[in-house]
């Protein structure tokens, strides 16, 4: 039987979840989604000085408002706990002194003044500016006198002369030759610590299976390979994926727009429309397939479909995407999201407290939605009465025949029933007495109604504003 899948999403709570880190939590849940494994979410927060509880509280918050709910982790905890490596530190240091009793590390008491002159020195006769290794000449009982007096260390781990190589579920065959690295250090002086080193150390306790992460980590995983070495662990699968690239094609940054989750759900995006885009920036079924739903994505995910070559970050296609789920959604799903958002910007229009009309006011602006918070400016277009929206609209509705039309109209609209098909005969009605056909029926009445020439199905505007609004607007003597 094969090993359940596990795979972990290790954020380093010093800043907000970006929609890089986003990309890869999403690779890796979709991964344990597929193949019924479990979704791990860990928090990296060794550097005391940079991470801070506002950080992680945000990464959560925007997690789940992404839907990528973990199966391990903070609030859910877990067997392979604690999820927080600030409270691994034992861990970290109990498998740093194992490896120093195995002979794989050794304690260097160098300081970092002699470290620096070994540096410049090497540096000027061309040297190689790896550690030298002067500690790991030193003899057991040097090593133990220098310890019982106090003396400050770090822990460096012996990297072995070997090549190593690396098959990347991505990225093919990656091989470090050896010589390329010197004996780094996995436990400061202070005890803490370094990142390579929690990471091996908690992925083998984990038992993570598969690591999807960003490309930038990839000169990491030589380090990480000789550290499961050493440990005497089998490394995980990994899969590198690439950079996340602006429109002009330099790494996305904050000059492209946004790049915290948390400011798309401000903005009026739905965590559906912002899974689908990141989903596809850097990964693809073979196809040029756009649009997919959570679940369609759960069933196409593939770690080997992950591209080698860089996501583009089209804001512009996010947009669009977003009114593709926007626009296929239920008025049910809809209304939560919508409705706030209206009733936030209309706090005084009693209309939005009618369910009734706010489920129709809902359907008439879906579709010309991209994101929710153009609800907004779609509704208010016809819910407060506008002026022509120029000059051409403002003719439309002053000709003599436009004149008699909205008179005729107004007494129709009295007597008819206030349903559908009641103001589809009042129109018409209304337009054998005014001698108007066609557009030149309905656009002087849309215009009349709304200001302009464009917009919502007239019908349905109709319906939200109500008879009497309808009628006051249409005898109206101002410019409308
Ligand atoms: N804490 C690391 C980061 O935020 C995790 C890297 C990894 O996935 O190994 O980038």
């Amino acid at each position: 039987m094969s090993q359940q899948v596990r795979v972990r999403f290790a954020p380093s709570p010093t800043g907000y979840l970006h929609v890089g880190g986003a990309r890869t939590a999403l690779f890796n849940w979709l991964y344990a989604r597929k193949t019924g494994g479990k979704f791990i979410l860990r928090i990296e927060d060794t550097d005391v000085e940079r991470s801070t509880q506002e950080s992680t509280d945000g990464l959560l918050k925007d997690l789940k408002w992404l839907g990528l709910t973990w199966d391990e982790g903070p609030e859910v905890g877990g067997n392979y706990g604690p999820y927080y490596q600030s409270e691994r530190l034992e861990i970290y240091q109990k498998y740093a002194r194992e490896l120093m009793d195995k002979g794989y590390a050794y304690p260097c008491f160098c300081t970092e003044e002699e470290l620096e002159a070994k540096r410049q020195k090497a540096e000027e006769e061309h040297r190689s500016v790896h550690y030298d290794q002067t500690c790991l000449k030193l003899s057991k009982e040097e090593v133990q006198k220098r310890i019982a007096a106090g003396e400050s260390y770090v822990i460096r781990v012996k990297v072995p002369e070997k090549d190593y190589v690396l098959e990347d579920e991505v990225r093919g065959r990656v091989e470090w030759k050896a010589g390329t690295l010197g004996d780094f250090i996995i436990l400061r002086s202070s005890g803490m610590p370094v990142y390579n080193f929690c990471v091996v150390v908690d992925d083998a306790a984990m038992e993570i299976t598969h690591v999807v992460r960003a490309e930038e980590h990839l000169t990491n995983t030589h380090r990480q390979l000789i550290l499961y070495e050493a440990l005497g662990k089998k490394p995980p699968i990994f899969s590198h994926a690439s950079l996340i690239l602006g429109p002009d094609k330099s790494k996305l940054s904050k000059r492209h727009g946004a790049t915290a989750v948390g400011q798309y759900a401000i903005d009026g995006f739905l965590p559906e429309a912002l899974v689908n885009f990141l989903a596809l920036l850097g990964w693809n079924e073979g196809n040029d397939r756009e649009i997919y739903s959570v679940k369609e994505l759960i069933e196409h995910f593939e770690l080997n479909r992950i591209s080698k070559s860089p996501g583009v970050f089209d804001h512009n296609k996010l947009v669009w995407m977003n009114g593709q789920h926007l626009r296929a959604m239920s008025v049910d799903e809809l209304l939560p999201m919508v409705a706030p958002v209206l009733k936030d910007a209309m706090p005084n229009d009693k209309r939005l407290e009618n369910p009734e009309i706010l489920r129709k006011l809902i359907e008439l602006i879906q579709v010309k939605m991209n994101l929710i918070n153009d609800a907004v400016e779609v509704a208010k277009s016809f819910l407060t009465a506008q002026e022509p929206e120029n000059e051409e609209a403002a003719q439309l509705i002053s000709t003599e025949k436009s004149l008699k039309l909205f008179e005729a109209l107004a007494q129709e609209f009295e007597k008819c029933e206030w349903i559908k098909e009641g103001y589809n005969a009042a129109i018409k009605a209304a337009g054998k007495i005014a001698e108007a056909k066609g557009k030149d029926l309905f656009m002087p009445i849309r215009v009349k109604i709304t200001g302009t020439c464009h917009g919502p199905d007239l019908v349905g505007i109709l319906d939200v504003l109500g008879r009497d609004e309808v009628i006051s607007r249409l005898k109206s003597t101002s410019e409308r």
